[in-house]
């Protein structure tokens, strides 16, 4: 069966706990790189396509990451332009973030920009207001809905499935299938209750096997799984941060085993290829 394996492309420094970090441009850019070539290489050996969700300021910074991702046969999404979480956003700024993302990402790939992932999975329903935004920028589909609860994120009502989104909540079904498509992320079933699974610091704490049981069990009843990995978290970065960010930013990294132990075991395609063939 085929799933969905994908990549948010951002720096070290855009988790939120390093935003404010010493940081040096050349270093982080050697560090990506270095990450998203494994990356690639990994997709080229296990016959895999992906969609890699972009922060538009890489692509202006760094085009030619975004191309040599996009020249072996990848599709690049949005991820917005500078990492801000949804709620950090009015709804005119996402709107500027929206406009200068498509630019910078229509630029460097040549190609229609239509898919998003919010940062931190940050669309909720209090940053609603995006859908109708991303509607209107020709977006077709979003992936930022966890259907289980998480510290920060996630909803455990949500549909596990995809489903066209209504534009006032993002976790029902909209009535008209003109509508935002969401590919919601993989979670897995415990009784009485929802984990997330899809990757990031659930696979980091609970290793592959968790997350492979997850993708079965979806596969089992004919469930596409979205995944998702950040280059971060399969390459170690060396932060000059205080020691307590230190641990708490090197949890389970580097992950880069985990990641390729999946990988090998399940066959992916881009979200883009998976709208195309409905
Ligand atoms: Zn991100």
């Amino acid at each position: 069966m085929l799933n969905h394996v994908t990549f948010d492309i951002e720096y070290w420094y855009h988790r939120p706990p390093f935003k404010n970090c010493e940081r040096d441009q050349i270093e982080a850019d050697v560090h990506l790189e270095r990450a998203v070539n494994l990356i690639l290489e990994a997709l080229r050996r296990y016959n895999s396509t992906s969609t890699f969700f972009v922060v538009g300021e890489v692509a202006s910074k760094n085009p030619q990451i975004v191309k040599s991702i996009r020249d072996a046969g990848h599709e690049i999404a949005f991820h917005g332009y500078s990492h801000s979480r949804l709620p950090q956003l009015t709804r005119e700024s996402f709107k500027q973030e929206l406009e200068d993302g498509i630019k910078v990402l229509g630029k460097a790939t040549n190609q229609k920009i239509i898919g998003f992932r919010a940062p931190m999975f940050s669309l909720n329903l209090k940053t609603a207001w995006a859908i109708s935004e991303l509607a209107h920028h020709d977006f077709l589909y979003d992936s930022s809905i966890v259907p289980a609860s998480a510290l920060f994120y996630g909803n455990s009502n949500a549909m596990t499935v995809p489903y066209f989104m209504d534009e006032m909540n993002p976790y029902i079904e909209s009535v008209s299938s003109d509508a935002i498509k969401e590919f919601p992320l993989l979670i897995r079933y415990l009784p009485k209750m929802r984990l997330p699974a899809a990757g990031g610091i659930w696979l980091r704490l609970f290793g592959e096997k968790f997350v492979l049981k997850a993708i079965r069990n979806y596969n089992k009843e004919g469930k596409k799984c979205v995944l998702y990995f950040h280059p971060w978290e399969l390459v170690r970065f060396d932060y000059k941060a205080s020691l307590p960010r230190r641990v708490y930013g090197n949890l389970g990294i580097p992950a880069y085993r985990k990641f390729e132990k999946i990988l090998s075991e399940i066959t992916s395609v881009s979200i883009a290829q998976a709208l195309r063939e409905k």
